[in-house]
């Protein structure tokens, strides 16, 4: 069934792909989901139950530089 969070994220994800659309072909970028544990415990991450995914846009710029946005 589809959350409304999941739209959101999905929301999320759209507008970062438009704004790389925006950037063109000057930057190479990739968009990555990483599902990540917080690290207290008891929480559900720490019994398998990742949280996310949580949406990264990877930025490489000239000069071999990166940035995670
Ligand atoms: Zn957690």
């Amino acid at each position: 069934m589809p959350s409304p969070t999941g739209r959101r994220l999905a929301d999320r994800r759209r507008k970062l792909l438009e704004q790389l659309a925006r950037l063109g072909p000057v930057l190479r970028a990739s968009l990555i989901e990483r599902f990540t544990q917080c690290g207290k415990p008891g929480c559900k991450c720490m019994r398998g139950e990742k949280h996310g995914p949580a949406t990264y846009l990877t930025v490489s710029y000239a000069q071999g530089k990166t940035r995670q946005v």
